[in-house]
């Protein structure tokens, strides 16, 4: 048996074809800036992808480029102005910033309706607390990926291998309000291929090249890849090494085309709900 293949390239372009339509009835453009402050080319790259996505579905997307030396003062200062832009819906700043500012001042600084990647801490504890909250939009494409698989998460086990405020933690946060029974592992678990062979949902976010191997996929588990690994030849790969988790899993999803694909759609997603939030309800 050979596990089902999620399409995380399809689910995305259906959602993107669905907020396209909701924004086009919408009597106003959302509008969504992403600042980025110096010229990392992997981070320059991120945001055209988002700036791209953005203006395809009819969102106002702007970039604000701002050197590598500027202040964190000054870069507070350009925040506070777009918290204060009524055009502007949803804010994101690009990571990593340079290491002369301070990446959590930053973050608080951005008013918590625009916060469309859900970092701010409000948008944290409110997850945490299992009330609405604007949320991390990788975890919140997984979710929607294991949706459109069909995947049934209330009482099943779901391991999550990863703990960062990025992914791993809203993730098991998401899994456990649709009433998983979550675990959290990460570099200090004791037997992690145990812990792993228990899950009937597996959600691999540790960064660590093909780390997740056939003999530790309970028969029949979704296997959900986050891992975005480059290999010396250049070549993607995730935490999951596909081959051997594929003849076990009953439903995986492949990198690339699995996870990626949501993470910029349900930035689409949450950018629409800002708007939404702010000048409608
Ligand atoms: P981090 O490096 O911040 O976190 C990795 C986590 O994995 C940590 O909690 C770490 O444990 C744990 N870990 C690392 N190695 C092991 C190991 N050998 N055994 C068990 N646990 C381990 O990474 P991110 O959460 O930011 O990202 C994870 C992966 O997801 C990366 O490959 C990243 O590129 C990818 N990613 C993909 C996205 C997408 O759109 N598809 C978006 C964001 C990330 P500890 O806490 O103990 O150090």
């Amino acid at each position: 048996m050979t596990a089902r293949l999620i399409d995380g390239t399809a689910v995305a372009a259906a959602l993107r074809a669905e907020l396209t339509a909701r924004i086009a009835s919408l009597p106003f453009r959302p509008g969504l800036t992403v600042v980025m402050v110096g010229d990392d080319p992997a981070s320059a790259s991120y945001v055209r992808s988002k700036d791209k996505a953005a203006a395809a579905a009819g969102i106002d997307a702007r970039t604000v480029q701002l050197p590598a030396a500027i202040d964190q003062a000054t870069l507070l200062r350009r925040i506070e102005a777009l918290n204060a832009d009524p055009a502007v819906d949803g804010i994101l700043v690009q990571l990593p910033l340079p290491s002369h500012i301070d990446p959590a001042a930053v973050v608080e600084a951005v008013d918590p309706a625009k916060d469309v990647d859900g970092f701010h801490p409000l948008n944290v504890g409110r997850l945490a607390a299992g009330r609405p909250a604007l949320v991390p939009c990788t975890p919140l494409g997984v979710m929607r990926l294991l949706a459109r698989a069909g995947v049934a998460i209330a009482g099943a086990r779901a391991l999550v291998l990863g703990r960062s405020a990025i992914v791993g933690r809203p993730m098991a946060a998401l899994l456990l309000a649709a009433d998983a029974t979550v675990t959290i592992a990460h570099s200090r678990t004791r037997d992690l291929p145990e812990e792993c062979r228990r899950a009937d949902i597996l959600i691999a976010a540790a960064g660590r090249r093909e780390l997740v191997r056939g003999d530790w996929i309970k028969p029949g588990a979704a296997v959900i890849d986050v891992g975005i690994n480059r290999g010396p030849d250049g070549r993607l790969t995730g935490d999951v090494a596909f081959a051997e988790c594929e003849a076990v899993a009953g439903a995986i999803t492949p990198v690339p085309g699995g996870v990626g694909p949501m993470t910029i759609a349900c930035l689409l997603l949450n950018t629409v709900e800002a708007a939404e939030r702010r000048r409608v309800r």
